[in-house]
């Protein structure tokens, strides 16, 4: 399915203004409201799969020739959506059409970080939106946990592929099961459960 002409507009006049050879558009659909899109530099392509919220589409399109205008990562591990990015895709939002506070809470929605760097770019209404959701994740309740097998010594048993303490059942996997192995006495453990809040 070919991208729509605003898509493939907007891919090539924020390319032109970089001065930048623009990427190829693939675009495909999802059954959700929200975005996707990747950036494949070497593939010279963007992939979006678009949901149904037109502005989420705009601001991913964007997002992804943010990181196509960003200059790739020198060291690897290198922050991916760190400072320089956020300074290029808020620029980008705003002078594309996203209002500062559709820009905060869209990206901020993907990428909770996002807050920070836009405070510390100066975006209009970042203190704000950072303010608003730290009170939010203050409010959430804090998880009750609950005992499901009372400590116990692991025992290994295999499962198919997996290695499992045949006591609770939990799979035993990679550092732990080295760990389990090494010790001279048993590793104990206990099973607990979150209860809702
Ligand atoms: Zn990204
Ligand atoms: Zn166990």
């Amino acid at each position: 399915m070919s991208a729509p002409a605003w898509a493939d507009a907007l891919v090539a006049s924020v390319c032109a203004e970089a001065g930048l050879a623009p990427p190829r558009l693939s675009w495909r659909r999802r059954a959700a409201e929200r975005s996707t899109g990747v950036a494949r530099r070497s593939a010279g392509m963007i992939a979006v799969r678009a949901g149904s919220d037109r502005l989420d589409q705009r601001l991913t399109v964007l997002h992804e020739l943010a990181h196509w205008l960003a200059p790739p990562p020198r060291r690897r591990g290198a922050a991916h959506h760190g400072r320089a990015f956020y300074r290029i895709a808020f620029e980008l939002y705003r002078r594309h059409g996203l209002a500062d506070d559709d820009a905060l809470r869209l990206e901020s929605t993907r990428y909770p970080s996002a807050l920070r760097h836009a405070v510390a770019l100066g975006v209009p209404g970042a203190g704000a939106a950072l303010a608003d959701r730290l009170a939010v994740v203050r409010a959430r309740p804090r998880r009750r946990w609950r005992v499901l097998v009372p400590e116990h010594a692991v025992r290994l048993a295999r499962d198919g592929r997996w290695h499992v303490c045949s006591i609770c059942g939990q799979r035993i996997v990679a550092g732990n099961l080295a760990r389990v192995r090494r010790a001279r006495r048993p590793v104990r453990h206990v099973l607990m459960t979150a209860l809702p809040a």
